[in-house]
């Protein structure tokens, strides 16, 4: 049932592509992963939970994995020419680097609350200065950059002459390119043609993070980066390519110009984009308002929902869309998507207390057809929508099994057995839900737990043993865990 052929949407050729790796067995897999200077979003949530789901089933059909998510520490900079980075810690007052830590920590929460695997490598773009530098040697050395006052500028012009490539991920023509480039603005005049971009910049001297190199003291380009960590890790062609289609120009257009210009090779044979996150039609913005984040939407303390819903019933909604398709989020999609969530656990439920003796002849023969089609429709560029609905038929139809609509003697005790496998593959493993209703339990436990060593940690302060009080409180906190004295004892928070 496994071994149908995966096929995969290759942005680059626009065109649904059979998947076939470059090693057989092996999947290197690159993601560009957030720049870390605020709170992740939503929207960058639907991207790296899509990415889980792909990571997910390509684990599931037996492939070994290296994917490799990065994250973005600097060079990203906004269009006033100011490093992200540098500019939280300007307005935080805080190191970059604790910028960068509390910002990291913040997605890893977010990413665990949406029960998503870890990468295998989580490269930081200031860990890999050198390998910057390197790359930056080569294209000089291949003629496709140049020096301008101490910068580094890829000629886009000539690298598309002689190449011939550029423009072809994000379907613009080099022409068109001349009113758009984004990168520092303030240095727009060394460069030889507008749609040249940075690969290093000289830093000014009140910039804060700069590192010395042949060409000047200065930092990286945002888009080398991604380069020279993918080429680090996964090979100069690795297998897949991923990120948010919002990044195909100028970020991905420009990795490939890097890879090209420095080894003549493409960086990947399968570029992924996953589709935009909207919120009532419209797409999600901080500057008009049209905004929410995970944790408000948990909350429900938002004035775009009636209520708050849980991280499954979100992560649900996410996965009742195509991660190719524009998704829309409206207070509607959520109700309905917190009811198929539930409905779909509950059915796995019932189903795992099922037991039958029966023959089985039709009952097995639409329930094999109906597992089969949901791992092709996965198979078909991983379409989780429509595997949804063929195991909501199957949800369905053991409602009836239930209820006594249909009767026991119509399913195999080999076919139930088959089923339970197949619920429980597709909900744990690939779609990676979890059971919140026992969860629920679990706090019940907790809330008992932390009254118990609230307790004991009195009892240690009454006995003047600040040892083991102090102990308490720091392993708590290692764990996340905040404890507030006041006048009517101890409370505990989650940080
Ligand atoms: P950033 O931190 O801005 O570099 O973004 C991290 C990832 O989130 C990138 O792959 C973006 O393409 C993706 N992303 C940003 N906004 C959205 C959105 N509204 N919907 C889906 N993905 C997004
Ligand atoms: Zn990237």
């Amino acid at each position: 049932m496994k071994n149908s052929e995966l096929k995969v949407y290759n942005s680059l050729t626009r065109t649904k592509e059979v998947f076939k790796p470059i090693t057989e067995g092996y999947v290197g897999m690159y993601v560009c992963g957030p720049t870390v200077y605020n709170d992740v979003h939503l929207g960058n949530c639907r991207t790296f939970v899509s990415f889980d789901l792909i990571y997910r089933y390509l684990l599931h059909k037996g492939y070994k994995i290296r994917y490799v998510r990065n994250i973005t520490d600097v060079g990203h900079l906004l269009d006033d020419g100011e490093d992200r980075i540098s500019k939280g810690a300007r307005l935080e007052q805080l190191e970059p680097m604790e910028v960068v830590q509390k910002y990291t920590n913040g997605f890893h929460k977010m990413m665990e609350i949406f029960n998503t695997k870890k990468p295998s490598i989580e490269p930081r773009a200031t860990a890999h200065i050198i390998e910057q530098i390197d790359m930056v040697k080569q294209i000089l050395d291949n003629g496709y950059a140049y020096i301008e006052n101490g910068s580094v500028y890829f000629d886009t012009l000539k690298f598309a002459k002689e190449k011939k490539v550029y423009g072809k991920l994000s379907g613009r023509i080099i022409e068109d390119l001349i009113s758009e480039s984004r990168d520092n603005l303030k240095n727009q005049s060394e460069k030889r043609h507008p749609s040249d971009f940075a690969i290093w910049m000289k830093a000014s001297d009140d910039h804060i993070m700069k590192w010395p190199s042949p060409w000047s003291i200065g930092f990286p380009g945002w888009h080398l980066e991604c380069s020279a960590m993918s080429t680090k890790y996964l090979g100069k062609t690795f297998d897949i390519h991923g990120g948010g289609n919002d990044l195909k120009f100028p970020h991905h257009e420009n990795e490939i110009a890097q890879n090209v210009g420095s080894c003549d090779c493409q960086p990947c044979n399968y570029w992924l984009h996953t589709n935009m996150l909207l919120m009532n039609g419209k797409k999600m913005s901080k500057s008009d308002g049209n905004t929410i984040s995970p944790p408000e939407l948990f909350s429900g303390n938002s004035p775009h929902v009636s209520k708050g819903f849980s991280p499954m019933a979100v992560k649900f909604f996410m996965l009742q869309s195509h991660y190719n398709s524009t998704m829309d989020l409206t207070n509607e999609a959520l109700l309905a998507a917190e009811k198929g969530y539930k409905r779909l656990m509950e059915a796995s439920k019932t189903l795992s207390n099922l037991e039958s003796n029966g023959k089985g002849n039709t009952l097995d023969e639409e329930f094999t057809s109906l597992m089969q089609q949901a791992y092709g429709d996965m198979d078909d560029d991983f379409n989780t929508p429509k595997a949804l609905s063929r195991i909501f038929e199957i949800c369905t139809k053991v409602n009836s099994l239930k209820e006594g609509h249909i009767s026991l003697d119509e399913l195999s005790p080999e076919k139930l057995a088959e089923v339970k496998v197949f619920f429980r593959e597709f909900i744990e493993d690939i779609f990676g839900l979890l059971d919140e209703s026992t969860s629920g339990d679990n706090s019940e436990i907790m809330s008992g737990l932390m009254d118990l060593i609230i307790e004991l940690r009195g009892n240690a302060r009454t006995n003047k043993d600040w040892t083991s009080s102090d102990l308490i409180r720091d392993k708590l906190a290692e764990l996340e865990i905040q404890l507030k004295d006041g006048k009517d004892g101890t409370n505990w928070s989650l940080k």
